[in-house]
């Protein structure tokens, strides 16, 4: 019998392969990765500084670990380099593998800003445990980090690295942090706090050039203010990693194409995580690939199962100014309604009718998360 494979051994990956074995234990299972193979939690990244973790104390189990727990092989260091689905095939270079049933879960990309100077191609992004290795060596013994955006991501580790003792710039073309999920206010109290533990932001104007400039490096951005720093680390957003899929023939449109059944357009390929769009949404988060997982594995173990989605309200990792998102759906109408204390911000989104669509709460206003999350309508029904 022709093995199960898939692509990636993320989040998407290893949860597929988790939830298949509790569902089929007998068919082989093989999971290819470019990576280690190492199970990790992609989100304690941006807050592994703080909880005093150093890079390779963050995996859980090893490849090995996981080949014994799965029952499955794994083949660490290994790039998938094309997928022929008419005929069941992937390719390592010369090296062929047949499947019965194939998973993509190669994730997403770094988005590259377009820097000019002569230290650009310095800047560096944390999208995976290697990526976060290189920044942390980077950092050692170095006193101030520049972030280029001012999202999820770049306000994670602003905090993390503000909190232990670095100097921190942030830049944003956007007027406030998160200013995709956050209203006014709570993006006001997530800027204060944040300027409290001592990060300087930059709002209103891109990062443009960055040069070495006598062993540290220089930020020049488009107000033509300069920005000294040891560090730049770019967290402008993440893209769905699509080349294998698009060579291939898959439709692609914002990532890959799947239907409710974590499905493609090629047969008996299918696609989770970072790198699918799903019933037209592109949610780069855990909570939608463990749903999704759990969905798929029924599929591949024979009871084709549609995935759906809840509420899923998203925990930003900012200590200084606790917050949580649950953004209303793209398009949907209605109005924000902030309420403000001395500490806390709490913001529903309501349409006519006075139906809770969307909610963004700071601080003290978090203890609500759980009674506001029961009373939104689900991602996708
Ligand atoms: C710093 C940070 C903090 C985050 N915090 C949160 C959070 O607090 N809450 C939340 O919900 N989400 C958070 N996220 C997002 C969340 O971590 C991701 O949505 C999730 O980890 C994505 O998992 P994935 O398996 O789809 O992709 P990835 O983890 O990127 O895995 C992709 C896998 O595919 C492999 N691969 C790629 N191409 C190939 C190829 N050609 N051949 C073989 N293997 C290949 C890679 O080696 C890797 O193993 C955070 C993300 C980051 C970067």
């Amino acid at each position: 019998m022709d093995p199960i494979v898939i692509i990636g051994s993320g989040l998407a990956g290893y949860n597929v392969a988790r939830e298949l074995r509790k569902l089929d234990k007998a068919t082989p299972l093989v999971i290819l990765t470019a990576d280690g193979g190492q199970f990790y939690s992609k989100p304690m990244l941006s807050n592994a500084l703080a909880s005093n973790k150093l890079p390779e104390a963050i995996p859980t189990h090893s490849a090995e670990q996981m080949a014994a727990q799965l029952d499955a092989t794994i083949r660490a260091h290994t790039r998938v380099t094309a997928i022929d689905a008419g005929s069941h095939q992937i390719r390592i270079g010369d090296e062929i593998i047949h499947y019965s049933k194939l998973v993509l879960a190669p994730g997403a990309e770094q988005i590259r800003l377009p820097l000019s100077g002569d230290a650009a191609a310095g800047v560096l992004s944390v999208n995976s445990l290697d990526d976060y290795a290189r920044f942390r060596a980077a950092i050692e013994g170095r006193k101030s980090v520049a972030i280029i955006g001012a999202g999820l991501i770049g306000c994670e580790f602003a905090n993390d690295l503000a909190a232990t003792g670095y100097k921190v710039d942030v830049i944003d073309i956007a007027d406030q942090p998160l200013a995709r999920l956050l209203p006014p206010a709570g993006g006001a109290m997530l800027k204060a706090n944040l300027a409290a533990l001592g990060v300087t932001w930059h709002f209103g104007t891109g990062a443009q050039a960055v040069d070495n400039d006598n062993g540290r490096l220089r930020v020049t951005l488009g107000n033509r203010e300069t920005i000294a720093t040891d560090v730049v680390l770019s967290a402008i957003g993440l893209k769905p990693k699509l080349e294998l899929a698009r060579a291939a023939g898959l439709k692609i449109n914002r990532g890959i194409v799947v239907d409710r059944h974590l499905a493609t357009s090629a047969k008996d390929v299918f696609a989770i995580g970072d790198c699918a769009e799903v019933a037209g949404l592109v949610l780069p988060f855990v909570m939608p690939i463990m749903h999704a997982a759990r969905a798929l594995a029924a599929t591949l173990a024979g009871k084709p199962t549609a995935v759906s989605y809840p509420a899923m309200p998203v925990l930003v990792k900012t200590p200084a100014c606790p917050t949580i998102v649950a953004p209303p759906a793209n398009g949907a109408s209605g109005e924000w309604q902030t309420e403000q204390t001395a500490d806390s911000v709490k913001s529903l989104f309501v349409d006519a009718s006075g139906k809770l669509l969307g909610f963004a709460l700071n601080g003290a206003a978090t203890a609500e998360r759980a009674k506001l999350a029961q009373q939104l309508p689900p991602v996708l029904n």
